[in-house]
């Protein structure tokens, strides 16, 4: 008998059945373990040993073949707005394996993702194919490497199954690791199928579990608040890569603010604040410069939930919501116009009205200019060489003024260089290079070039050798790039 490879300590089950569905993963064909997060195991202190797995129970774990020990797997009950609209979800094709307990004392949910179906699989077949969990792998690790909260990747298992979609595709399985899957959308669920008594024992849970010094006098609010405070720091920071997560809906909106379900996602290449990928959103409700009103929005959602538990009476209850919810446009603006000043050299200390403008400027002619997000802040911080519209006489002025004002608020090109270097990034996830990746390891298996580019996402604001293939623009644009979700 091996000793347990997670340190499994259940605490969602406490709740009772009616947040969720005992549930267990359906076995595979032939699992094969693709991909393996060597120091994502490590971060979680894992006992996981691939290097010499003989009898290849890691790849029977991950697959869902063999259930690990300590393990006791559910489905999680969850409802949503989608696209505005309210409806029941839950995990489809996802299984909670437990919750492991780091080294830290940290807790992280570990889910299969395309793990067959739960009693919330509606139509859906439970499983995911080898692409798209390749896609969510590679997107989620560029997060974390670019300092944003996101859900982790630890594992890809091919199934040896075929999945049916438009058309035929391998299958695969993720292992998912987050703080919790809990959503906005879990709340709604409460609200509106549980009991009052339910909710203030979910909120309390919540609480917490991951907001633990927060204020308990009013759970409610005190949760509402703490998530609001996550949510600008986290949208702030797509934002500032130009990350267009593409489908807010308010159950793929995590409590504890991280990033997750990596379906449509992309990221933006030329500066457009109305871009949108996703090949369904049809309207342009979450492209890119939306994304701040709708994490509000989906606020508006939790506080919704959350309203019987706030205060008996219900017009107080939504007066005091407000006060809450009314502290979004403020923090939000603060927050992104110092992430946008840092972004061009300026520090906390020195938010100008003048530096505002410069930024303004700059934005005006990088949307008017088709300018590439990225690499416009590389030329500011003398990166890339000077061509193109950055050798032309607004760009060149418009550096001059930067610097003049730099130099004006007791400040140099050299301390600004230092400061950009931790915001913006040199190397994002370019869709063309996403998708030449992808396409190569689910056409020939090969894993060399996904490897090779995940490896320079990881750290991407080091200048590494061979950086420099992955920082041209694709050449005409985005032109008719597409995402797709749920695949
Ligand atoms: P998403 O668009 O990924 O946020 O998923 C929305 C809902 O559809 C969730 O309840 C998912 O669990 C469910 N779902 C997505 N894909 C599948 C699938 N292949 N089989 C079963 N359920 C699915
Ligand atoms: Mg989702």
């Amino acid at each position: 008998m091996s000793s347990a490879i997670f340190n499994f300590n259940a605490s969602y089950q406490s709740l009772g059945n009616s947040f969720f569905e005992w549930v267990k993963p359906t076995p595979v064909q032939a699992p094969h373990l693709l991909l393996f997060n060597n120091s994502l195991s490590k971060e979680l202190g894992l006992t996981l040993n691939i290097a010499n797995d003989k009898d290849g129970s890691v790849e029977q774990i991950l697959s869902g073949n063999k259930l690990a020990e300590g393990s006791q797997p559910m489905a999680q009950a969850y409802a949503g707005h989608q696209f505005g609209y309210f409806t029941m979800l839950g995990d489809g094709r996802a299984i909670l394996l437990g919750e492991h307990i780091s080294p830290g004392q940290q807790r992280f949910d570990i889910q299969l993702k395309g793990s067959g179906p739960t009693p919330y699989s509606r139509r859906g077949d439970g499983r995911a194919t080898l692409k798209a969990m390749l896609r969510e792998y590679l997107i989620s690790e560029a997060m974390h490497g670019l300092g944003i909260p996101t859900s982790r990747s630890l594992a890809i298992v091919t199934t040896g199954e075929k999945v049916y979609r438009e058309e035929i595709q391998d299958g695969a399985v993720l292992t998912r690791v987050m703080q919790s899957h809990i959503r906005v959308g879990s709340f709604e669920y409460v609200n509106h199928y549980l009991t009052k008594e339910d909710l203030n024992t979910y909120t309390k849970y919540t609480l917490a579990r991951h907001y633990p010094s927060a204020a308990v006098e009013n759970p409610a609010l005190s949760l509402l608040k703490e998530v609001l405070i996550q949510q600008v720091h986290l949208i702030v920071n797509w934002m500032r890569v130009g990350f267009i997560h593409g489908v807010m809906n308010t159950d793929n909106m995590s409590i504890a603010g991280e990033t997750f379900d990596y379906g449509p996602c992309a990221f933006m290449n030329r500066y457009d604040p109305s871009k949108v990928f996703s090949s369904i959103d049809t309207n342009g409700r979450y492209a890119f410069a939306n994304q701040p009103g709708i994490a509000h929005w989906n606020l508006s959602c939790l506080a919704n939930a959350l309203l019987p538990i706030i205060h008996d009476n219900q017009e107080q209850a939504v007066e005091l919501a407000k006060e809450i919810l009314n502290l979004f446009p403020d923090l939000y603006t603060q927050s992104y116009t110092a992430m946008m000043a840092a972004k061009i050299g300026f520090p906390k200390n020195q938010l100008s009205d003048e530096v505002v403008e410069l930024i303004k400027e700059l934005l005006n002619w990088m949307k008017e200019n088709q300018a590439d997000y990225t690499n416009t802040f590389l030329q500011i911080q003398s990166v890339l060489f000077p061509e193109g519209i950055y050798a032309g006489s607004f760009f060149t002025d418009w550096l001059k003024k930067r610097e003049a004002l730099l130099n004006k608020q007791g400040s140099s090109v050299a301390q600004a260089k230092e400061l950009m270097q931790s915001q913006n990034p040199l190397v994002i996830p370019r869709n063309h290079w996403v998708e030449k990746v992808l396409d190569s390891v689910a056409l020939t298996g090969d894993l060399t070039s996904f490897n090779a580019f995940l490896k320079v996402l990881q750290t991407p604001y080091q200048p590494i050798t061979g950086i420099e293939i992955y920082q041209a623009p694709p050449e005409n644009g985005d032109g008719f790039y597409a995402t797709y979700c749920g695949t």
